[in-house]
């Protein structure tokens, strides 16, 4: 049982704030740590579709969210010469709400800044687990106890590997790269986006809410790549070289991210862990079932902190409890999720001529009227697949025994 009511979440990205959010309103004292010494507002559009929607009901942000809606357009399949070879419509994409990851960010930020305690520019270093809490050092603060730990702290998660072990035993690689960054939209997009392929690679730019602005999305095949996590200058290189010689306006592109201050580079990977918990310690989102783009990750992360902290103030206390409920209900949607986006990378970056040219045939289809009916089925049962159940309210202090 647990009568500290304090918790410590490692992430303030999107499932951080979520979950201090709900835990803020169920009487527990949250802590916030954050490795980047600011927000990180920036990252690509995400998107939101069924009951995903409903948990931004549930938070009161569905209103602020619409209202910095991407109002994404169509995307364009185009040749090497830019002539249009197939219209994905923009639900293909951009579901029924979409929003630039760095404002929905901002917005989870700003709904808990008053009531939870944020410390960025700090990092848990060692978690030692006692009879009645955790006893967490950190990189620059002094020593803290928090009666539960929380590791929200994305794909390479520094809680998962202080209580779970080496990333390497839980990270798959999907052989391929993905690096974003926003520049000048020189291609004069509005509300629109193109897609451009070579074999490997795959080139995707779009400008929406902001029509100054463009987001690119660079995708390419790099199976074993090994490179410096820490390093933007050689994750820039790596990606120049990828894309040497691709074509089309790529070089033009190139040059954006050699002045881009806002890259976000990564493999294309996923986490496989047996259980999410170790003891008072849980991971929630990217820490614990990184899909990969197309995985619904966003809106998931969001519905498990919403179940996480339900659950928490459900059992009283009974911690052990909490996580195998919030782990049974939410594992599955993680699974469709990880299956859904296991072929992302070769989806957005066919390896032959060949694949690409199947690739458009199966997006000529998806974009019939036939196409559409089966892809929106399919993509609102995997957003649907965790169902967003009623907690009680109003919520007795949770963690008293
Ligand atoms: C800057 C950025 C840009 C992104 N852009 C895209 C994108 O374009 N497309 C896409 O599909 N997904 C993107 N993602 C991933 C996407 O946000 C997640 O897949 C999803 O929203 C789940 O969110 P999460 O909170 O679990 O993970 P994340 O959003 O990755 O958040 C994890 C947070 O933990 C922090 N963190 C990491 N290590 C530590 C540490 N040791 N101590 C404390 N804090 C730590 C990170 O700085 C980050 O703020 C991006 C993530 C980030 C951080």
């Amino acid at each position: 049982m647990n009568t500290d009511t304090t918790v410590l979440i490692s992430g303030a990205g999107i499932a951080g704030p979520s979950l201090a959010y709900w835990l803020a309103r169920r009487g527990f004292t949250v802590t916030v740590v954050e490795q980047a010494p600011r927000l990180r507002d920036s990252g690509g559009a995400v998107d939101f579709r069924g009951v995903q929607l409903d948990v931004l009901r549930r938070m009161g942000i569905l209103e602020t969210v619409r209202a910095a809606e991407t109002a994404m357009g169509a995307e364009v399949v185009i040749d090497a010469e830019g002539r249009p070879l197939v219209e994905l419509p923009s639900e293909f994409f951009s579901g029924e709400v979409e929003i630039e990851r760095g404002d929905l960010a901002r917005i989870l930020y700003d709904l808990t800044r008053d009531d939870v305690e944020y410390v960025f520019g700090d990092t848990v270093t060692s978690l030692t687990e006692a009879a009645d809490g955790v006893d967490v050092t950190f990189g620059r603060g002094a020593p803290r106890r928090f009666g539960l730990v929380v590791g929200a702290d994305g794909m390479h998660s520094v809680v998962r590997r202080l209580a779970f072990g080496d990333e390497a035993d839980h990270r798959r690689d999907m052989g391929y790269c993905y690096a974003g960054f926003t520049g000048p939209n020189h291609l004069g997009l509005d509300h629109s986006g193109v897609i451009y392929n070579v074999p490997g690679r795959g080139v995707l730019v779009s400008s929406s809410r902001d029509t100054s602005r463009a987001g690119v999305g660079l995708v390419f095949a790099a199976p074993g790549l090994e490179y410096d996590r820490h390093d933007r200058e050689q994750q820039k290189r790596i990606v120049a070289e990828a894309f040497a010689g691709a074509g089309w306006r790529t070089p033009e592109l190139i040059a954006l991210l050699e002045q881009a201050d806002d890259l976000y580079f990564d493999t294309l990977s996923q986490i496989h862990l047996d259980s999410w918990s170790r003891g008072r310690t849980v991971l929630l989102g990217d820490a614990a079932w990184c899909a990969g783009p197309g995985g619904s990750g966003t809106g998931l992360a969001m519905i498990g902190a919403y179940i996480l902290a339900g659950e928490l103030a459900l059992a009283s206390g009974d911690f052990r409890t909490a996580f195998a409920r919030y782990e049974e209900q939410v594992r599955p949607g993680a699974r469709t999720g990880q299956k859904q986006a296991k072929g992302a990378g070769p989806f957005l970056a066919p390896p032959t001529a060949a694949r690409i040219r199947r690739r458009n045939r199966v997006y000529r289809m998806l974009s019939s009227r036939l196409g559409a009916g089966l892809f929106r089925r399919m993509a609102a049962g995997a957003a649907n697949a965790v169902p967003v159940k009623d907690y009680p309210e109003p919520v007795a202090l949770a963690g008293r025994s």
